[in-house]
């Protein structure tokens, strides 16, 4: 860390050259960020320890309105109909610039922090297995030092912090956008826990979720069968059919589901069961056929068991679009800041840590301590509710190794990282990278102009955003 030598004076496509920030006030705003280390890092592990699902993170959401407060942020609190959502704004004016926070946790993955061995906390219990306690925290120490930045400056423009719950599989993000909250954002700046340091433009798939409902005619499974008509035979109708399908859908589509509800007793014929899908693929459109294929699945299956279904979409996002001119940006600062190096014992952790990895990684250890190099076209089969806020907003974004080379995301392996050291110097990693480009972007409008740009042309004149959600309230109970 602290490799920040490099010439700050760039050159625009007009011939004008144009100053980003200073590299006195990027020294000093980087200082802001490791001075308040310790106090990060104990946001950063309560929210971990909180480990909070979608739509119910009270306790984190306040944590981080609390933090920005204390800063000299205005927070508005609930917004889009969502308790845990909140928007906290500094400054006034153009440009307009956001950063996203997110901080659910997941289902079942509690894991004691920094531990090779699975240990949960409390069996089946949630757990931070995609580090968003790192994100939204990371966040908060970029937003709090770009607003200090601000604040000596003079510079003017407005900077938010966008604390969006419900990230997995809740499309929280989904809701702010349609109320409206990012209309007046010029860019948006995110970053994701990860298994290595990277900025390249990135897209993921497009998903579709729902709790598909049968219901049926309970009876007596021995003594009159023949007069039940069982739900349960419909999930299982339902999922045969979509499995099958698998072999008549594109490549890069996903499908997984979980049985919800399956019966009370094996002695009674079921007459409520549900299926909960997911369906992925990195084109919206070629998913809205899919989704419609796995819609008439259930609807046979309810016909063919004697049942009725009702489906409830309870998320939707859209692939990432992803901006190269802006990922160029937060390359060029990812490698001003550069990786990290592990003490002994952290290099002990991960080395066990790999070894409890169902595949060989495909990553080194070590690798943390170096940037990726840029690429293009690369897209993830997982999906976020930040394509949405791209498709409305040019967005960038990036990964940092706050997990131990190798390990995935939504593992107990990154439960265990983004509780401890490791985490967390990822995590500052993110917050430094972060800054800065949110500094050039306030201080060079040329990078904004020339992101609109992009985005203009990749959306296409006649692109019109419309999220599959349509109006229905955001699904607060989608984890109960
Ligand atoms: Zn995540």
């Amino acid at each position: 860390m602290g490799r920040y030598l490099l010439p700050v004076v760039l050159c625009g496509l007009s011939g004008l050259c144009v100053l980003d920030a200073q590299p006195d006030e990027r020294a000093a705003a980087l200082q802001r960020i490791d001075s308040r280390r310790d106090a990060y890092a104990t946001v950063a592990k309560q929210i971990w320890g909180f480990a909070e699902v979608g739509f119910q993170e009270a306790k984190s959401s306040a944590l981080l309105q609390q933090q920005l407060k204390d800063a000299g942020f205005q927070v508005k609190a609930g917004v889009a109909d969502i308790p845990t959502a909140f928007v906290a704004t500094y400054g006034s004016g153009k440009p307009v610039i956001g950063i996203i926070g997110e901080f659910d946790a997941l289902p079942g993955l509690s894991q004691e922090a920094q531990t090779a061995a699975r240990h949960a906390i409390e069996e089946n219990a949630p757990g931070h297995g995609c580090g968003h306690n790192l994100l939204g925290t990371g966040a908060l120490a970029a937003a709090i030092a770009v607003k200090e930045w601000l604040a000596s400056s003079g510079h003017p423009g407005t900077l938010r912090y966008y604390g969006t719950p419900a990230e997995e599989g809740g499309s929280g993000k989904v809701y702010m956008v349609r109320a409206g909250l990012f209309n007046d954002v010029d860019v948006a700046v995110s970053w994701h826990p990860g298994d290595r340091n990277d900025a390249s433009p990135t897209s993921s798939t497009a998903t579709v979720t729902g709790k598909f409902r049968f219901r049926g005619i309970a009876a007596h499974a021995a003594a009159a069968p023949e007069r039940g008509r069982s739900a349960l035979d419909a999930v299982e109708a339902m999922d045969y059919m979509v499995n099958m399908m698998r072999e008549h859908v594109p490549q890069e589509t996903r499908i997984h589901y979980i049985i919800t509800r399956g019966g009370a007793a094996p002695n009674i014929v079921p007459d409520f069961a549900e299926a909960y899908y997911y369906a992925r693929h990195p084109n919206m459109r070629v998913l809205d056929g899919i989704w419609q294929r796995i819609v008439d699945a259930a609807n046979g299956a309810a016909l063919g068991t004697g049942t009725t279904m009702e489906l409830e979409i309870t998320g939707a996002v859209y692939n990432v679009l992803p901006n190269e001119y802006l990922s160029g940006v937060m390359h060029k600062n990812l490698e001003r800041i550069g990786g990290f190096a592990y003490t002994p014992a952290e290099t002990k952790f991960a080395e066990d840590l790999r070894k409890t990895l169902t595949d060989a990684p495909d990553v080194a250890l070590g690798s943390q301590e170096s940037v990726q190099a840029m690429r293009g076209g690369a897209v993830m089969s997982a999906s976020t509710d930040l394509a949405d806020v791209s498709w409305n907003v040019p967005t960038v974004s990036m990964t940092a190794a706050t997990f131990v080379p190798g390990v995935p995301a939504h593992s107990w392996q990154a439960t265990a990282c983004a509780g401890g050291t490791i985490g967390v110097k990822g995590m500052i990693v993110a917050a430094k990278s972060m800054a800065l480009t949110t500094m050039d972007l306030f201080t060079d409008p040329t990078h904004i102009q020339k992101a609109k740009a992009e985005f203009d042309q990749k959306r296409g004149p006649n692109f019109v955003y419309k999220t599959r959600l349509e109006d229905r309230k955001p699904a607060l109970d989608y984890r109960k």
